[in-house]
C-alpha cells in the first residue's frame, strides 16, 4: 500500500521513520497535520505578550521544513533575531543558516548565554564561538567550535507548566505540562555512548569530538536533584531515562540507584546494549524501580551487524542479554532495523532464525525501517549501494517488496504466544511466500488475549501489547 494513502489530510517531516506495526502494517511515525493559519496567529501573538528579545528553535533534521515556515512567519511579524540549534543546523549548516540568523552546531546551553548577553549589552553576535550568523547582506561568518560541555554546568530543564503553552487549532493552553509526555519525566544523565553504530548520530558526532572525550556523565545527586524538582512541581508518575545506553557504566550506577530509589521512588524505563548490562546490574535496577527497559538488537544477521551496522556483537550474547531481562522480571522489549540497500533475503532468513531462538518474552512494539539521516557514514554508503542495485535489479532494495511482506510477518509471528512447531509450519508452507497476506488470518490477536493486554497497557504506560 502506498504509505501516503493511510495518512490522507496529514503531512509527514523529512526523514520520516517507517515502522512495521502489528499485522505487518507499514505506519509513518512522523505525521503532523499541516499547520493552521490560525495556529501561526496564537503563536505571533504569544511571541508578543511574551516581549521576547529573540527566538530560539530547536530543530532536528526532520523538521527543518517546519522551522523554516514557522521561522518566515515569525520574521514576517517581528523583526527580532531568529536562532536555531540542534541536529539540524549541527548536520546541515549550510542549509539551515539560509533560514535563520544565528545556527548554533552542536551543544548550544553556553551559545545561548552568550546570545542573551551579547543582547543585554546591545551588541552583534559576532565572534560567539560554536555559531554561524548571517549578516543582513547575507555574508555568512562561521566561527570556530567550542568545546564539549560539562554536563554540570548545564541548569535543569524549565518544564514548569506556568512558562509553556500549547497552541493546536483554535485552542492554546496555558499551564501546561505537554500531554504526550503523560505522565512521565524524560531525562538524560549522559550525553555520548561508547558505540559508534553507523546509522546513528553518536557515529556522526564522534568524528567531531573523538570518541573518549563524548561520553560524559552528570553527577549522581545533581541527577536526582532535577528529580526531586520534577516530582514535586509536575504531574508524573515515572521516569523515563532516554541515556542512549544507561547501563553503560556500572560504578555510576552503584552510586546512583540506591539514592535513586531513597529519593526518588518511582518507577523507570531506561535503554540497554546487549553487552553492558548482567544479572547482577539487572538486579540492582528492578530494586530502584526499573519495570521496563530497551534493548538494540537491530539485526539477526552476522553479516549486517559487523559490515555496516558497525554493530559486531554476537548472536549468542544478544539472545543471553535477552534472556537475562526476562529472568530480571523487568518488561524487556526491543529494537530491530531492517530495509535498507545492503540487505538480502538471506539476511532477513537469518533475523528471522535469530528471532525464533530470541526469548518470546522480549516484545516489540514495531520494528523499524532504516531512516537515512543526512550526513551520516551509512546514509552515503547506503545511497551509493542503492545506486549499484538500481543499476544491477532496476530497485534500490535487493528484496523485493513481497519478500519484505512476508518477513514483516515472520518476524511478526515469533512474537506471539505460539509453539515454535506451528511457527516453523507457518514459515516453511510455500503459500504464504508467495502470497504473505495470506498470513494474516493466522496471526490474529484473540479478542480475550487483546483486552488482557489493553488493561496491562493501562496500568503501566511504557508498556506495549
Ligand atoms: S548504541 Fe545506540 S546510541 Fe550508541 S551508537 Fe549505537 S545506536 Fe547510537
Amino acid at each position: 500500500m502506498d504509505v501516503r494513502e493511510m495518512h490522507d489530510g496529514w503531512d509527514w517531516t523529512e526523514c520520516s521513520g517507517y515502522v512495521v506495526a502489528a499485522g505487518g502494517i507499514r505506519k509513518n511515525l512522523n505525521c503532523y497535520r499541516p499547520f493552521q493559519e490560525t495556529e501561526f496567529l496564537s503563536l505571533i501573538s504569544a511571541l508578543q505578550e511574551f516581549r521576547a528579545d529573540a527566538i530560539a528553535i530547536s530543530v532536528v533534521s526532520g523538521n527543518i521544513r517546519e522551522a523554516t515556515l514557522i521561522t518566515r512567519r515569525i520574521k514576517e511579524a517581528m523583526p527580532l533575531p531568529v536562532i536555531w540549534g540542534g541536529h539540524g543546523p549541527t548536520l546541515e549548516p549550510d542549509r539551515c543558516i539560509k533560514e535563520a540568523d544565528l545556527i548554533c552546531i552542536h551543544e548550544g546551553e553556553q551559545v545561548i548565554v552568550d546570545v542573551a548577553e551579547r543582547i543585554d549589552s546591545k551588541s552583534d553576535f559576532d565572534g560567539i564561538p560554536g555559531t554561524w550568523v548571517r549578516n543582513t547582506d547575507n555574508t555568512i561568518r562561521q566561527y570556530p567550535p567550542r568545546p564539549l560541555l560539562k554536563l554540570d554546568d548545564i541548569a535543569f530543564p524549565n518544564w514548569s507548566p506556568e512558562d509553556n503553552l500549547f497552541i493546536n487549532g483554535d485552542s492554546v493552553i496555558r499551564n501546561y505540562y505537554p500531554t504526550n509526555l503523560e505522565q512521565n519525566y524524560i531525562i538524560t544523565t549522559q550525553r555520548g555512548c561508547p558505540f559508534s553504530c553507523s546509522f546513528c548520530i553518536e557515529s556522526r558526532y564522534q568524528e567531531d569530538f573523538g570518541k573518549k572525550g563524548s561520553l560524559r556523565r552528570r553527577s549522581p545527586q545533581l541527577v536526582i536533584d532535577e528529580l526531586l524538582w520534577a516530582k514535586d512541581n509536575l504531574p508524573i508518575k515515572r521516569v523515563l531515562f532516554y541515556d542512549d545506553v544507561f547501563t553503560v557504566n556500572p560504578r555510576w550506577l552503584k552510586e546512583f540507584l540506591p539514592l535513586y530509589k531513597e529519593q526518588v521512588g518511582l518507577p523507570f524505563w531506561c535503554y540497554t546494549y546487549p553487552t553492558t548490562h548482567n544479572p547482577e546490574m539487572l538486579s540492582w535496577l528492578k530494586d530502584a524501580g526499573c519495570d521496563a527497559i530497551t534493548m538494540g538488537i537491530q539485526s539477526g544477521s552476522p553479516r549486517i551487524l559487523k559490515e555496516y551496522f558497525n554493530r559486531p556483537t554476537l548472536t549468542d550474547r544478544m539472545i543471553t542479554a535477552g534472556q537475562e531481562i526476562v529472568d530480571s522480571g523487568i518488561y524487556g522489549e526491543f529494537d530491530l532495523i531492517f530495509r535498507h540497500p545492503f540487505e538480502t533475503e538471506e539476511d532477513l532468513k537469518e533475523t528471522f532464525d535469530f528471532l525464533c531462538k530470541f526469548p518470546q518474552k522480549m516484545k516489540a512494539i514495531w520494528f523499524a525501517e532504516m531512516t537515512y539521516f543526512p550526513n551520516h557514514f551509512f546514509t552515503n554508503e547506503a545511497t551509493q549501494k542503492a545506486r549499484e542495485n538500481i543499476l544491477a535489479f532496476g530497485e534500490p532494495y535487493q528484496v523485493s517488496e513481497t519478500l519484505y511482506a512476508y518477513y514483516y510477518r515472520l518476524f511478526r509471528l515469533t512474537r506471539m504466544k505460539f509453539p515454535k512447531a506451528r511457527i516453523m509450519s507457518l514459515a516453511n508452507d510455500p503459500r504464504f511466500r508467495e502470497n504473505p497476506e495470506l498470513l494474516d488470518e493466522h496471526m490474529k490477536y484473540p479478542e480475550d488475549k487483546l483486552a488482557e493486554a489493553i488493561e496491562r497497557k493501562k496500568n503501566n504506560p511504557s508498556m506495549t501489547y
